[in-house]
């Protein structure tokens, strides 16, 4: 099934990682994450979002900061 909301969602999304196929797609964007024991690229502060790690540790260091 086709999601409805992929457009939309595409436009707002954060993550600057090129070639994700998942963009647009955040409940699979989020699953990914999870089963990684990892954080979305969009609850990253946007500097913090750029360095490509998604991991728990990296998400408290730069919430903290
Ligand atoms: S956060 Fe990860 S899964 Fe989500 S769009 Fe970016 S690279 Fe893809």
């Amino acid at each position: 099934m086709e999601c409805v909301n992929r457009e939309k969602n595409f436009s707002e999304c954060t993550c600057s990682y090129p070639g994700c196929e998942r963009k647009g797609m955040c409940c699979e964007c989020i699953r990914h994450h999870r089963e990684a024991k990892e954080i979305p690229a969009c609850l990253f502060p946007p500097e913090a979002e750029k360095t490509f790690d998604r991991s728990v540790r990296k998400f408290v260091e730069a919430m903290g900061s």
